[in-house]
């Protein structure tokens, strides 16, 4: 939904994008990105766009395998990565993977309240930027460059957003980024251990593109995934996602990204198996879920940084 919502963006801008569609719960496909760029043998496509972590599918993309097709190919656009849903939480690495523009947002990774859009951008799209013709104004980098030095930025600044962004920043350096991208993998393994307690399926198929970020579940034909969202806000006080657009009412999504951990998630999982009863699905014992992913986060625990036993 999201490389949909780019899509639509880019279309409204006057832009021509050519968009590879791909079963929803797969992956950015390498292979056929690497067939239109070697197809595009007058380097008329200017970047490659890519949503990292599909936050409607519970999908992780591989951007580093992205990144290498456009090395093997020598092709000069840019990499563009929607960041929204993982940068801050799983593995993302901007100069290794000479990534040219990110951006994330304010509220998820990083925790705070929405309003706060964060945009990186390589000297590359800053060369870029000199001689691209696209009209501009809000977001233009030329404006931001020329104010950022005295530590301003263009128009007036949300500032209790800033101050909320610098503590939750201080929170991932003090937590480390392997720490933290090990505690979103241990989180995402316990939910997935507990969907297959379930008996039940993942929307993403291949392994390689799980998201530690969300997990997405579907329910079985019977079930309206609707009424397992509206079971556990009414009666259990808990928040899990519908499913979006094309997947409504087949999958509901368990967040679990940015200020979470193990305790916490188990009190999820198992409000999602008292709403997922009440909505009609009853073939699992219940606490197997919650078992399976206490088995796992037991086997997995460690002391937390910072502390002692
Ligand atoms: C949430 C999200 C967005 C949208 O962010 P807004 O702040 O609502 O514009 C975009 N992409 C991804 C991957 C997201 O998860």
């Amino acid at each position: 939904m999201f490389s949909h919502l780019w899509v639509d963006m880019m279309e409204r801008l006057g832009l021509d994008p050519e968009v590879i569609e791909c079963r929803w719960g797969t992956g950015a496909d390498e292979d056929r990105m690497e067939e239109a760029l070697r197809a595009d043998t007058g380097h008329k496509i200017r970047a490659v766009c890519v949503v990292q972590n599909e936050t409607t599918t519970g999908v992780y993309s591989d951007v580093a395998r992205i990144r290498s097709v456009l090395d093997k190919l020598g092709h000069p656009a840019l990499l563009m990565v929607d960041g929204v849903s993982s940068i801050g939480a799983l593995e993302f690495d901007m100069d290794a993977w000479k990534v040219d523009v990110a951006v994330t947002g304010s509220q998820k990774a990083l925790s705070i309240p929405t309003g706060l859009a964060l945009v990186c951008a390589s000297d590359k799209a800053l060369g870029a930027m000199k001689t691209a013709k696209l009209k501009r104004c809000y977001y233009d980098f030329a404006d931001m460059l020329k104010t950022n030095p005295s530590g301003s930025v263009p128009y007036t600044p949300s500032l209790p957003l800033l101050y909320g962004m610098r503590e939750s920043v201080a929170l991932l350096r003090e937590e480390g980024r392997g720490n933290l991208v090990a505690r979103h993998r241990r989180l995402a393994e316990g939910t997935r251990a507990a969907v297959r307690a379930w008996g039940l399926e993942l929307l993403c198929k291949v392994p390689r593109w799980y998201s530690d970020a969300l997990t997405v579940v579907e329910v079985p034909k019977h079930v309206d995934s609707n009424d397992v969202v509206r079971n556990a806000y009414a009666k259990y006080n808990l928040s899990i996602g519908v499913g979006l657009a094309k997947v409504n009412g087949k999958v509901f999504r368990i967040g679990h990204l940015g200020n979470m951990d193990e305790v916490s998630l188990l009190g999820a999982l198992g409000g999602v198996e008292m709403a997922m009863r009440d909505a009609g699905y009853t073939d699992f014992t219940p606490g197997a879920g919650v078992g399976a992913a206490v088995a796992h986060f037991q086997g997995e625990s460690r002391v937390l940084p910072g502390r002692a036993l």
